[in-house]
């Protein structure tokens, strides 16, 4: 068994009990996104050989080409990086999921730039959830607004909310679970928890979990 598969079925079997220890049982099944910025496209290719197909990635030119050397592969791609507004159009071309949209400008040229061929992109709102004024994320009450401009643009379809707080705030994922219910209409994702907290978030209700290190160890 390679350090990948092995790595992978520890992550799953964390999920799994994460999922049983969750204090609803309606809850859909977690679904692992493979976190693979300044990872080889060998590293990616081993773990879908083991069966994962969701992976994430930060820095659009590095996933372009990766994602050329891996065309063989059935593949499902999370854009999961800061968004730059004149990367919209590639991000729309070439994810399936975003989950870092945080301004309605991006929501506009996303949906825009969308080619309907490829079907609904599935976008997220990426939410600052631990007021650090460093950190990207719209901020709370910006949301409703966010979510309705997605409303107008066919070629989204608005999954969810996500966070990326800061190490150690855990009580950020029960904010942002807080949060989802709160909308007139709750959005069946929440995109949150990382290799150090994945199970803290899905025990808060956390339907994605973006794990790197823990699948493919230290970053290069
Ligand atoms: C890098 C990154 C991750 C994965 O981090 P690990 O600690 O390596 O699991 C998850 N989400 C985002 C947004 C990231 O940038």
């Amino acid at each position: 068994m390679g350090n990948g598969e092995s790595a992978l079925r520890r992550v799953r079997a964390c999920i799994a009990a994460a999922e049983r220890a969750r204090r609803t049982d309606e809850a859909q099944p977690v679904r692992l996104v493979a976190v693979s910025k300044r990872q080889s496209a060998e590293a990616i290719r081993a773990l879908a050989e083991c069966g994962q197909r969701d992976f994430g990635e930060n820095y659009l030119q590095e996933a372009l080409d990766k994602k050329a050397l891996l065309a063989d592969l059935t593949l499902t791609w999370h854009f999961i990086g800061p968004i730059q507004s004149n990367k919209t159009r590639a991000i729309a071309a070439h994810f399936d999921w975003v989950h870092s949209v945080d301004r309605i400008k991006l929501v506009r040229r996303l949906g825009e730039q969308r080619d309907p061929a490829l079907g609904p992109l599935n976008v997220l709102i990426q939410v600052n959830v631990d007021d650090e004024t460093s950190k990207s994320g719209a901020a709370p009450e910006e949301v409703g607004a966010i979510a309705a401009a997605c409303a107008e643009q066919p070629t989204l379809r608005l999954k969810g909310l996500m966070c990326i707080p800061r190490p150690g705030n855990t009580k950020a994922f029960e904010k942002l679970a807080a949060l989802n219910a709160a909308l007139p209409e709750p959005l069946p994702d929440l995109s949150m928890g990382m290799s150090g907290d994945f199970e803290p978030a899905i025990e808060a209700g956390a339907t994605i979990v973006r794990v790197g290190t823990a699948l493919f160890g230290p970053r290069h």
